[in-house]
């Protein structure tokens, strides 16, 4: 199978490009930030500190999280329910970042990514995809841009989703989330070695996926 890892920060813009990567090779988009947001939507329905190791672990027994493709779109599910929306809010957001740092956490979605990847040609993103998911993977992209420029970019998706919130928030939110990922003991945000860096700011949204493509062509 052809495997294709896409890791960045948030706002990076890895979601956009993947996705029309993935519509034109024919592969499926494997949004992997869509399992730990599950997760940690599902801490916060408890009422759990969704930073509390013990309590975030107790809730993975009971727990079930599905990714399903319907027309090469994916779904998540979170205990039968198609939570695909509800995981987009800044407060699962940070949610998903705080769960993401827990082990346990991590060891219960790993499985779940290397499956879909043994399985289909597939482009996938998140933060350790190329580093730890697949380490394998034919291509490895590193998505980064400004933190400013990010910023602005997830503060007018927020808009278009009338959720309501200033510039501000999204940015601090945003720098907090960053420092997080990067920061944490295991499976941090931070390019392999092999990956290839795409820095995105000032550029379009084309002119990227076109790079992006010409570096696939050349690999794959
Ligand atoms: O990509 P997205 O912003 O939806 O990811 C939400 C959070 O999930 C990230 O801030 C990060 O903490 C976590 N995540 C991760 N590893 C991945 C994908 C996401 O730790 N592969």
């Amino acid at each position: 199978m052809i495997n294709i890892a896409i890791d960045g920060p948030a706002g990076a813009g890895k979601s956009t490009i993947a996705k029309s990567l993935a519509h034109s090779l024919g592969y499926i988009y494997v949004d992997t930030g869509a399992l730990y947001r599950a997760v940690g939507l599902n801490a916060l329905r408890f009422g759990y500190d969704t930073k509390d190791e013990k309590l975030v672990t107790s809730t993975l027994s009971k727990i079930k999280v599905e990714l399903k493709f319907i027309n090469g779109v994916q779904k998540i599910y979170l205990n039968n329910e198609d939570v695909s929306e509800d995981i987009r809010t800044p407060q699962a957001s940070m949610a998903a970042s705080n769960v993401s740092a827990i082990a346990s956490v991590r060891e219960y979605l790993f499985d779940l990514q290397q499956n879909i990847a043994d399985k289909n040609n597939c482009i996938m993103d998140g933060r350790d995809i190329g580093t730890v998911v697949l380490p394998n993977a034919q291509v490895k992209i590193f998505l980064t841009a400004s933190v400013e420029e990010r910023a602005n970019r997830r503060y007018k998706e927020l808009m278009e989703k009338n959720i309501e919130i200033d510039y501000n928030s999204v940015l601090e939110e945003m720098e907090q989330r960053d420092f997080q990922d990067s920061n944490r003991e295991i499976a941090p945000l931070k390019p392999a070695d092999d990956a290839i860096i795409v820095d995105t700011t000032n550029k379009s949204l084309p002119q990227v996926i076109n790079d992006i493509k010409n570096i696939v062509e050349e690999r794959v």
